[in-house]
């Protein structure tokens, strides 16, 4: 077996330009090692631009494992602990992302840009001198025992250690393909059940299409059968296909695993989260006593949306929407109030790949040592990111699992 001498210089190819492949990057960089990343794109960083809205929410300083979600979410842990949200701070602060910490703990950069986070990121990879191989999509790793051979379209490269940071299925068109599950697969290793997260929910009911446009801040709950499973609270948009917006997103990989499981889930919408059902009926009785002999809808309009008001009083069983506000009873007030705290709505389906943000499942932790993020079966191999079975909620939680694991990855991969 080769040794390595004092003077050699361990080489370590990292398979994808994402987040947590260019800090495994830099981190194995630092640690002198001579490092290529290998990027199957024409350019590296294209998901981090899109992140946040174009803001990029790095990480969260309400940091807790119950965040974070897969078959073992405690296997994250070792990687979050050792490269935790301060670190990730310092480290970007460091590079020259002052930090901006907005509502729930989110972080974001001061320039508000994800773009200034990737140049941040690009400027220290080109100072550590790491070589950026774009357009080099990774085909197969081969263990040479001590090493590898790394074979892409374009040739191949010779290499000590490999790191697979290639992402999930989510988003395909900002690179992450898939073809990490492939190649982790091709050299032994078990991968979960994958399934889109963070994803736009579509509905049963027709009538969400009459809505589609309405936006309020509410609190919605999915569940199955009679058990409420997650809540969550925020701003809510109805589509022309079903459900949006972000406590939809956070909720929809509860929806979805049950949906995998063959279950029929279910959303449930508090139009007022901040009234009980008893002050929402006094508010509604006064209000219709005091519209008297205007149409029972138009005694709505300045309260909740326009687009929304028919919806409403068709779910509440109420035929003619035109009747006088005077002639409504208690008991129909009661049905409305009924819809507009607890609307349950039947979960169909999901929005593709393509409108996801990340991705539950993956390559599968038992075969991978949380201390190191080396595989248990192939030795100097490494994986990170969201190619593994963690996936964490929005708040800047997936981008912590990409730094954390990816940093780890690096340092490790770099070492004897
Ligand atoms: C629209 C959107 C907004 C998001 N916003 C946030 C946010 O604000 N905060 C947050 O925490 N998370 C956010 N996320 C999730 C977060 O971006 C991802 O979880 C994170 O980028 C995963 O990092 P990664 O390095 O594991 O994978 P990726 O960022 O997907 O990078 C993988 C890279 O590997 C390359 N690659 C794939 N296969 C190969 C191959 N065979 N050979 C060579 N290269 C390959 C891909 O082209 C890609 O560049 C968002 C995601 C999306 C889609």
């Amino acid at each position: 077996m080769r040794r390595l001498m004092m003077r050699d210089v361990k080489s370590v190819i990292v398979v994808g330009g994402g987040a947590s492949g260019m800090i495994a990057a830099i981190s194995a960089a630092r640690q002198g090692a001579k490092v290529v990343i290998l990027e199957r794109l024409n350019r590296i960083g294209k998901k981090l631009l899109a992140t946040g809205n174009g803001r990029c929410n790095l990480t969260n300083t309400n940091m807790d494992i119950s965040f974070f979600h897969g078959t073992d979410p405690k296997f994250a842990l070792g990687a979050l602990h050792s490269f935790d949200y301060k670190q990730t701070i310092d480290f970007f602060d460091f590079l020259g992302i002052t930090p901006k910490v907005e509502g729930e703990g989110k972080v974001y950069p001061y320039s508000l840009q994800s773009s200034s986070v990737l140049d941040v990121l690009r400027y220290e990879i080109a100072a550590l001198n790491i070589m950026e191989k774009c357009d080099t999509e990774v085909l197969d790793i081969v263990p040479t025992r001590p090493g590898f051979i790394v074979k892409t379209k374009s040739g191949q490269l010779k290499g000590d250690s490999v790191i697979i940071a290639t992402g999930g299925k989510a988003s395909p068109q900002l690179g992450s393909n898939g073809s990490g599950y492939v190649l982790a697969e091709k050299l032994g290793h078990r991968l979960t059940e994958i399934y889109p997260s963070l994803v736009q929910l579509k509905l049963y009911e027709k009538y969400v299409k009459q809505m589609k446009g309405v936006k309020f801040e509410g609190k919605v709950s999915v569940g199955v059968k009679d058990k409420a499973l997650r809540v969550e609270c925020g701003e809510i948009l109805f589509t022309d296909y079903g459900i949006s917006g972000p406590p939809i997103l956070q909720v929809s990989r509860t929806a979805i695993e049950q949906i995998s499981k063959g279950k029929s889930p279910w959303v449930e919408v508090d139009v007022f989260p901040q009234y009980s059902k008893k002050e929402l009926q006094e508010l509604i009785s006064t209000r219709l006593a005091y519209s008297g002999t205007k149409p029972l809808d138009f005694s709505f309009v300045g309260l909740i949306n326009k687009n929304m008001i028919p919806v409403v009083l068709q779910c509440a069983n109420i035929k003619d929407i035109k009747v006088l506000a005077y002639e409504v009873t208690e008991q129909q007030i009661q049905k409305i109030v009924e819809v507009l705290k607890n609307w349950r709505m039947s979960v169909k389906d999901f929005n593709s790949w393509d409108q996801a943000q990340t991705t539950a499942g993956g390559v599968d932790v038992r075969d991978v040592s949380p201390k190191t993020m080396e595989s248990k079966i192939v030795k100097g191999l490494y994986f990170s990111g969201e190619l593994l079975d963690i996936d964490g909620d929005c708040g800047g939680f997936n981008l912590q699992w990409a730094w954390s694991s990816g940093f780890i990855a690096g340092e490790n991969a770099a070492k004897e």
